[in-house]
């Protein structure tokens, strides 16, 4: 579909104006990019604004698309499209690459999941039990086979889970890549903050930049990540319900002399914290995270990088040796379900993507195409309808944090 001329501004004839897109996308993290591009793709005109596109929690990200380990009680639903973004990565990761000429760090390493103690070892034995019910590929392996998979693990482990297709991609390869995919589609880059929705007439026409201007879109996304429920102009009763929830994240060097350190991505509960030591090809070390509920915080501490090296020193003794090259925090969109917030709103011409959580990377590919779908046609597809925003309702106006 080709641009079409901007509407009569409703803010009067000297209020800026750009053309106006079939699409507007407010946020240009992962799922904001992912949901332009495949959009693109479908033929629609689409804008995206964002101060700094592909930034966000993407560049803080371990990148693991852990479908398997990443299982919870109580989450069967949100399994099911996990599995299914899971499914369609090697192509989308393909396609991407391809579109770009980027390698995307995409790695089907698999994960080994350890125990270092009896309590943890029961907990891994329930997580197993609830993979094999749930038809998911896991097997259990004792302390001496981990460690025979993976030299470096520590002497004490009890027993551990090798789930083979639980895979990695690196996060930032992959915003950068989305971000030239998105650029080679047409889509157009308003490089600033919407600073709100604009309504007219009880529909979402646009929004209104820091700078004054006017965007005028025939449907917004809103896809701005943990302040999505943050954005001027949205009703109450559409404001998505989510919330920051801060990690801090560690970047270690595998000097070439002690390569391959690690060959997968290795993972663990050290008296109740995850902890996660996840390889890369070019022989960055990611260890993370910590989850705190601290508002829109991203401040490093000495506490959380010392949790951090103390529970991934536990798991792999030898880290100590290593170089630390980086330390971050960033803000995972967290919603009242662990889930996403996908496809229309109550209010007419308003989309959400967003409320990804801990899994905003794994769901990219399923993200972009339900979300192109619904724009194109007006439908949710089938694995995206149980996340439809109006599974809210009401209280979608949960509180946020200061
Ligand atoms: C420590 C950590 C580890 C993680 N590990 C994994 C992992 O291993 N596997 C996995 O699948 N997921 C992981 N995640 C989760 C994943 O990173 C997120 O779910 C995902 O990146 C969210 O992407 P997003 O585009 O929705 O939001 P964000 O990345 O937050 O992007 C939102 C964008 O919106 C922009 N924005 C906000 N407000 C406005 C506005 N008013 N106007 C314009 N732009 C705006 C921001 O600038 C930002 O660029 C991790 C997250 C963290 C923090």
């Amino acid at each position: 579909m080709s641009r079409t001329p901007p509407e009569a501004s409703p803010e009067g004839p000297e209020t800026p104006t750009a053309p106006t897109t079939d699409v507007l996308v407010v946020g240009g993290g992962i799922i904001g990019l992912v949901t332009a591009w495949r959009s693109a793709q479908r033929g629609l005109s689409v804008a995206v604004v964002d101060p700094e596109p592909g930034g966000g929690a993407a560049q803080v990200a371990a990148g693991m698309l852990a479908a398997v380990t990443e299982l919870h009680y109580g989450e069967h639903t949100l399994l099911a499209l996990n599995v299914e973004s899971a499914r369609r990565y090697p192509d989308f990761a393909a396609e991407l690459s391809e579109a770009t000429g980027q390698d995307l760090g995409y790695r089907a390493c698999g994960t080994l999941a350890v125990a270092l103690d009896a309590d943890d070892r029961a907990h891994l034995r329930e997580l197993h039990a609830l993979q094999t019910k749930s038809g998911l590929e896991s097997e259990w392996l004792s302390g001496r086979d981990c460690r025979r998979l993976e030299p470096m693990l520590a002497p004490g482990v009890r027993g551990g889970l090798r789930v083979d297709g639980d895979h990695q991609i690196d996060p930032r390869r992959l915003a950068s890549a989305l971000v030239t995919a998105c650029e080679r589609s047409g889509v157009t880059f308003h490089r600033t903050w919407a600073e709100r929705l604009s309504v007219v007439r009880d529909r979402a026409r646009g929004v209104v930049l820091a700078d004054g201007t006017e965007l005028a879109a025939g449907q917004v996304v809103l896809a701005a990540g943990s302040r999505s429920g943050q954005l001027a102009g949205v009703p109450d009763e559409v404001l998505p319900p989510v919330r920051p929830v801060k990690g801090q994240v560690l970047r270690l060097t595998v000097p070439k002399r002690y390569a391959p350190f690690l060959s997968r991505t290795v993972r663990a509960v050290v008296r109740g914290s995850h902890v996660y030591l996840v390889p890369r090809v070019n022989g960055e070390l990611v260890v993370g995270a910590t989850s705190e509920e601290l508002g829109w915080d991203t401040t490093v501490t000495a506490g959380g990088v010392y949790e951090l090296l103390r529970d991934a020193h536990e798991l792999v003794p030898g880290i100590t040796e290593l170089p630390l090259t980086e330390t971050r925090a960033g803000l995972r969109p967290g919603s009242p379900d662990n889930a996403p917030l996908l496809g229309p709103t109550t209010l007419p011409g308003l989309h959400l993507a967003t409320g990804h959580y801990r899994n905003g990377v794994l769901l990219t590919p399923v993200t972009g195409d339900a979300m192109a779908h619904v724009l194109a046609t007006g439908e949710l597809p089938e694995e995206a309808s149980p996340f439809t925003p109006r599974r809210f309702g009401a209280a979608a106006s949960v509180e946020q944090p200061a």
